[in-house]
């Protein structure tokens, strides 16, 4: 089921996104390509991974806001905003 697609529960999805309390193993900043950013679109402060007050779920040690590493993913919706989403698009 693709992101922000619901079945006839949208439980689904829900589950899939709800992934936030996985715990990783942590990469050193050097083995995951940890460096300052050359593309604001891509930091660590809009990374999935990225925790308020400089870590992260995937990478060791104090994480720069502008800084990024080869594991930058964007950061999932919140499962608050797709069921906003939803409700808004299947009202009448
Ligand atoms: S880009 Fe993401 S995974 Fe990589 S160090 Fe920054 S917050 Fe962590």
């Amino acid at each position: 089921m693709a992101l922000g697609e619901f079945n006839e529960t949208g439980i689904d999805s829900l589950v899939w996104l709800s992934d936030h309390d996985k715990v990783y193993t942590k990469l050193t900043p050097r083995d995951a390509a940890y460096r300052k950013s050359t593309d604001i679109s891509k930091v660590c402060g809009n990374c999935r991974y990225f925790l308020e007050g400089g870590a992260c779920k995937r990478v060791d040690g104090y994480i720069e806001p502008d800084f990024v590493c080869d594991l930058w993913e964007a950061t999932v919706p919140k499962v608050s905003n797709i069921v906003s989403k939803y409700i808004i698009n299947h009202s009448l």
